[in-house]
């Protein structure tokens, strides 16, 4: 599964593992700085995938009949 780690001031994606020492993250768009960043899943990825496996299944059903 893929993660996003998103910068919890401006949403951005653009975030830096700053000091794995401190465990802390900078953000190259706003310049947040801290430990605290939101992660997410790729959604958009896995409904595509989703879909994908759908569509697959179909075709196996229909080739069976
Ligand atoms: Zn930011």
């Amino acid at each position: 599964m893929v993660k996003i780690n998103s910068c919890p001031k401006c949403g951005s994606n653009k975030i830096k593992w700053e000091n794995p020492q401190l465990g802390t993250w900078k953000c190259l768009k706003c310049g947040y700085h801290g430990k605290i960043v939101i992660e997410k899943d790729n959604l958009d990825k896995q409904a595509k995938e989703a879909k994908k496996m759908e569509k697959l299944q179909k075709k196996i059903m229909r080739g069976r009949l």
